[in-house]
C-alpha cells in the first residue's frame, strides 16, 4: 500500500536556498551612504530580495525611496543592538555611524552598535546559516606606523581616546567575526574600508570631502584641519560597492583592504576642490581633533590578487559626480 503521508516540509531556514532561486539578503545600515548604493546594486539583480534594517541615526528613507513598495524590497526600522529575527542567505553588516562627529556624539552607543550589534548579526548568521560580511575600517590601523597599510599590520590604536568607540569597536567586531568562524563555522567576510565618497553623503556629515564640496558651493572658506599635510586615499562609492560584492561572493574571509591607493594631503584635496568647483573660494587652516591619523593609504595587493578588484574612478572624475548631487540638494545651479 502506498503511503498517503505528504513529504516532510523543508526546513524554513533552508527554504529560500532550495525551493526558490532567489537570494535573500539583509543589509544593516542600508539607509546610509554606502548601504543605499549597495542596495541599488543588489536590487538590479532580479534574483535578489533585499531586506534593510536601519535605525535612521545617520541614514534616511530618502536614500531608498526608489525601492520602497517594490515587491523584492523590505525596509525595517530596527536597531542592531536588539535581537533581529529574519530568514536570510547573506548579511551585509554595515550598521554603524561612520563620520567622527556622529560616532563621537554618543560613544557608548557607538561601541554597543559595534560590539552587541555585530554579536547579534553573528547570532542571526549562526541560526540561519547565512554568510556575513562586516564593513570594518582602515581606522583599525589607528595612526599607522607602517605605510601603506597591508592587512597584516596590527595597527597603532589608542584604546582610551575619543575615537576608540569606533576603532576599538570595529577591532572587537573583527575579533567576534573570527571567533564565530572558528568556533561555530560561520562563513565570514571582512572588508577594511578606506575613506569613501560620493553622492548621498550627508551634506553636514563632517567628513572632509563632503565638507569641502558643501563649503565650495556655499561660497564659504574650505576648512583644512592642521597641519594639512595629513594624507588620505579616497575611493568613489561605486568602486567600493563593487569590491564589497566581490568579497561577499568570493572564497576569502579577509580581512581585505578596499580603498583607492591614490594618496592626497588635505591641502591638495582643498586645492583640487577649489580648482574644480569654485576658484574664488579661500582655504582656511583650522584646529584639528585629537588622534587624527597623519597618513593613510591602502595596500590593495590582496584585493587585486584575490578579488580581481581595483578602483576605476579617479578623484578628479568622482568629485564632479558628487558636486552634481550636492548642487541638486543645496539648490545651487552651475554657472556657465
Ligand atoms: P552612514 O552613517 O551613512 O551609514 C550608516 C548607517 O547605519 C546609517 O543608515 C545609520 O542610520 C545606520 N545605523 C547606525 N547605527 C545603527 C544601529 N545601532 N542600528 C541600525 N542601524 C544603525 O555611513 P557609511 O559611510 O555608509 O558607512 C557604512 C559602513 O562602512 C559603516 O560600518 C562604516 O563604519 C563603514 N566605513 C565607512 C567608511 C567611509 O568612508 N564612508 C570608511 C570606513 C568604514
Ligand atoms: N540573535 C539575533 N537573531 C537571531 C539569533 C540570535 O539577533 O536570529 C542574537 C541573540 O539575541 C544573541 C546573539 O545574537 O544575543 C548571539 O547569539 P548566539 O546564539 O550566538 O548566542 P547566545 O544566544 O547563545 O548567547
Ligand atoms: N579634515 C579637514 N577639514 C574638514 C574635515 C576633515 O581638513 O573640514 C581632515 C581631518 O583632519 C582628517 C581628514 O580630513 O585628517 C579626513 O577626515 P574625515 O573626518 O573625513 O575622515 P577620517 O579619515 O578621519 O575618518
Amino acid at each position: 500500500q502506498t503511503s498517503t503521508k505528504p513529504p516532510p516540509l523543508p526546513s524554513p531556514l533552508r527554504f529560500s536556498k532550495f525551493y526558490q532561486s532567489n537570494m535573500r539578503i539583509l543589509v544593516t545600515g542600508g539607509a546610509g551612504f554606502i548601504g543605499s548604493h549597495l542596495v541599488d546594486r543588489l536590487m538590479e539583480n532580479e534574483k535578489n530580495e533585499v531586506i534593510v534594517a536601519d535605525n535612521y541615526f545617520t541614514g534616511s528613507k530618502d536614500n531608498l525611496k526608489k525601492w520602497i513598495g517594490h515587491p523584492r524590497f523590505e525596509l525595517i526600522r530596527h536597531d542592531v543592538t536588539e535581537t533581529l529575527l529574519v530568514e536570510v542567505d547573506q548579511i551585509y553588516h554595515l550598521a554603524c555611524p561612520a563620520s567622527p562627529i556622529f560616532y563621537k556624539y554618543n560613544p557608548v552607543k557607538t561601541i554597543k552598535t559595534n560590539v552587541i550589534g555585530t554579536l547579534n548579526m553573528l547570532g542571526l548568521a549562526k541560526r540561519v546559516g547565512a554568510r556575513i560580511l562586516l564593513t570594518s575600517t582602515s581606522e583599525v590601523y589607528g595612526d599607522p606606523l607602517v605605510h601603506p597599510q597591508p592587512e597584516t599590520y596590527w595597527g597603532n590604536v589608542n584604546p582610551i581616546g575619543v575615537r576608540s568607540c569606533y576603532d576599538e569597536g570595529k577591532r572587537v567586531a573583527e575579533t567576534l567575526m573570527f571567533d564565530y568562524h572558528r568556533q561555530h563555522g560561520i562563513e565570514i567576510r571582512i572588508a577594511r574600508i578606506f575613506n569613501t565618497y560620493g553622492p548621498r553623503m550627508n551634506i553636514d556629515d563632517g567628513r572632509v570631502v563632503s565638507n569641502f564640496i558643501a563649503q565650495a558651493l556655499r561660497g564659504e572658506s574650505l576648512t583644512v584641519q592642521k597641519p594639512g599635510t595629513q594624507t588620505r586615499s579616497f575611493c568613489y562609492v561605486s568602486d567600493m560597492v563593487d569590491g564589497l560584492i566581490r568579497l561577499m561572493e568570493g572564497e576569502n574571509t579577509g580581512p581585505i583592504n578596499i580603498g583607492n591607493p591614490g594618496e592626497f594631503t588635505m591641502l591638495e584635496l582643498a586645492e583640487t576642490v577649489k580648482e574644480l568647483i569654485s576658484p574664488d573660494v579661500e582655504i582656511k587652516m583650522v584646529e584639528n581633533t585629537p588622534d587624527d591619523p597623519r597618513q593613510r593609504k591602502p595596500d590593495i595587493t590582496k584585493a587585486k590578487e584575490l578579488l580581481g578588484w581595483e578602483p576605476k574612478v579617479k578623484l578628479r572624475e568622482g568629485l564632479p559626480l558628487m558636486e552634481a548631487d550636492f548642487r541638486l540638494r543645496l539648490g545651487v545651479e552651475k554657472k556657465e
